[in-house]
């Protein structure tokens, strides 16, 4: 049952002790200041603060309030509880202040004075909220944010610079350069690119790839390989495109696209080079035109030389003339090496045409090796060489094609082993294939280079000045194996010899 109030003073007694109650049930601390007497002195503390300062009820009650600030006495919020004091009115702020054991905490503080009927200030009621985590926390927040905005501006900066160095690389390259999106619309295109094509940045930037340049790009393969870069980055090199260009004729242009990988909200773009290769083109064709004219030209005064030595070496004979017999042999040499070459530039020039004709029939291989080896036997009188193994197939094949990679390969390691003595040639049958390697011990060739010489007039550092050659018999040899379904290839080092491998199929009967 409640408590019924017997008189006005008895309910007044209740009111004061639910108040006080509640008051200790708050989680803020409250306390109350009697204005009235000096130095405002506090009369009225509930749990809350006690807990709130660990200050005990004792060393609370007829204090001021301004132990709680210790020795920060210079805190701005200080003045503007002064004047709120002296003045009379609300505050609500939030200041450092310190517990008994000296541990500061953030205090949100709101003062409201508490007036008689004239309007005297009679108390302040100052209700205290210990919010030094969420303080904590913001000044946490505050700092990170700080450190978030000097990196911003840095990489910013970073990003900047790289864009500065990059727009500077893609303006000074010789090479016309477009970034394109994921819709393959232009977005931008460097100053060579305008200049070759005779065309302003405004008439090409934010159209399609496809629309400009009266539609040169707008090619089936071209769009397939486009993109195709973006969604599985597969960049592509080499394209070759020949189109007759508005302003700048017909050209013939190589394309290579990569993706360029951006972050955060840009999508991924890519990057286009063209490079123009009409007048390399040019020269090459000329140069490629050049040598099959002068080879044909000098093929046809050489073998009227040859019938004349002929003849000549014949009346040598019937005059038993020796000193002129060994005049016309060394002569005979001398055309037969020319023979040689002129035919080897001829090969070439045939195979870039795709004029190289093969004569095929079935014959026992090991006819070829016999032949090749007697044949370049009669020019060595330093080299002895050496034939393992069998070979003893038949294949379908052209004979003289055959044996000139044959004695390509034996001629080759004489000449780069000037100091041995001895040239293997090992046989082999494998599945299928006829296998043939021709050993030599002599000057090496480097790894980077174990490609290259089958390129065409490629020639090693270490052989340039100090071995006659063209560089075009491994190239003439590589077209006949690979023509024949078989591989050319050489193991080798810098120093240490050579192993010329080929393989050929057989037939199987
Ligand atoms: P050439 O011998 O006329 O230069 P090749 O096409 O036959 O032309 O050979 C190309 C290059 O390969 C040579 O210049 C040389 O650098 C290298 N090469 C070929 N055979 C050998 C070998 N047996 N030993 C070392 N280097 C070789």
């Amino acid at each position: 049952m409640s408590e019924k109030p017997k008189s006005i003073s008895d309910s007044q007694d209740l009111d004061l002790r639910l108040f006080a109650t509640a008051m200790d049930a708050t989680v803020n601390g409250i306390v109350i200041t009697d204005n009235r007497q000096p130095d405002n002195p506090i009369i009225y503390c509930n749990k809350a603060f006690e807990t709130l300062t660990g200050y005990r009820h004792d060393e609370i009650i007829g204090h001021n309030c301004r132990f709680l600030q210790g020795k920060d006495r210079d805190q701005i919020q200080r003045k503007v509880i002064r004047r709120t004091i002296e003045e009379g009115e609300h505050c609500n702020l939030e200041i450092r202040n310190y517990k008994k054991d000296g541990t500061p905490f953030w205090n949100q503080l709101v003062i409201s004075p508490v007036k008689d009927q004239e309007g005297n200030v009679t108390h302040f009621i100052g209700v205290q909220n210990d919010v030094t985590r969420r303080r904590d926390a913001e000044q946490q927040l505050q700092t990170e944010k700080e450190l978030l905005e000097t990196r911003v501006v840095s990489r910013t900066k970073e990003l900047q610079d790289s864009e500065d160095y990059l727009g500077s690389i893609v303006e000074t390259i010789r090479e016309s350069l477009l970034v394109l999106d994921d819709q393959i619309k232009v977005l931008s295109v460097n100053e060579h690119f305008c200049k070759f094509f005779k065309l302003e940045a405004k008439d090409v930037v934010g159209k399609l790839l496809y629309e400009i340049s009266d539609s040169a790009w707008d090619v089936p393969e071209l769009r397939a390989v486009l993109e195709d870069i973006l969604p599985h980055n597969n960049p592509f090199e080499g394209f070759e495109i020949e189109h007759h260009f508005p302003k700048i004729g017909k050209r013939l242009l190589v394309l290579n696209a990569r993706q360029i990988k951006l972050k955060g909200k840009y999508k991924d773009r890519i990057l286009l080079a063209m490079e123009d290769l009409t007048d390399r083109r040019e020269v090459e064709q000329r140069k490629e035109d050049f040598i099959t004219v002068a080879s044909h030209e000098m093929k046809t005064p050489l073998t009227t030389i040859k019938g004349h030595i002929q003849i000549l070496t014949k009346r040598a004979e019937k005059n038993n003339s020796d000193a002129d017999l060994r005049s016309l042999a060394v002569t005979n040499r001398s055309i037969d090496r020319l023979d040689a070459l002129i035919n080897d530039l001829l090969d070439v020039s045939k195979i870039q045409s795709g004029r190289m004709k093969f004569n095929l029939t079935e014959f026992n291989f090991m006819e070829v090796v016999h032949n090749s080896v007697e044949a370049v036997r009669e020019t060595t009188d330093t080299h002895e060489i050496v034939v393992t193994g069998d070979a003893s197939r038949t294949v379908k094949a052209d004979f003289f094609r055959l044996e000139q990679v044959m004695i390509n390969l034996l001629t080759n390691a004489i000449k780069y082993s000037p100091s041995a003595k001895e040239i293997g040639v090992h046989l082999n049958i494998l599945a299928g294939f006829i296998k043939v390697a021709v050993t030599d011990s002599g000057v090496g060739i480097k790894r980077e280079d174990h490609k290259k010489i089958f390129e065409r007039f490629y020639r090693s550092d270490n052989v340039q000045f100090s071995f006659q050659g063209l560089g075009i018999g491994l190239y003439v040899s590589n077209q006949i194996i690979a023509e024949h379904n078989g591989t050319l290839w050489v193991e080798s080092e810098e120093g240490q010899g050579s192993v010329f491998n080929f393989t050929i199929p057989y037939v199987t009967l």
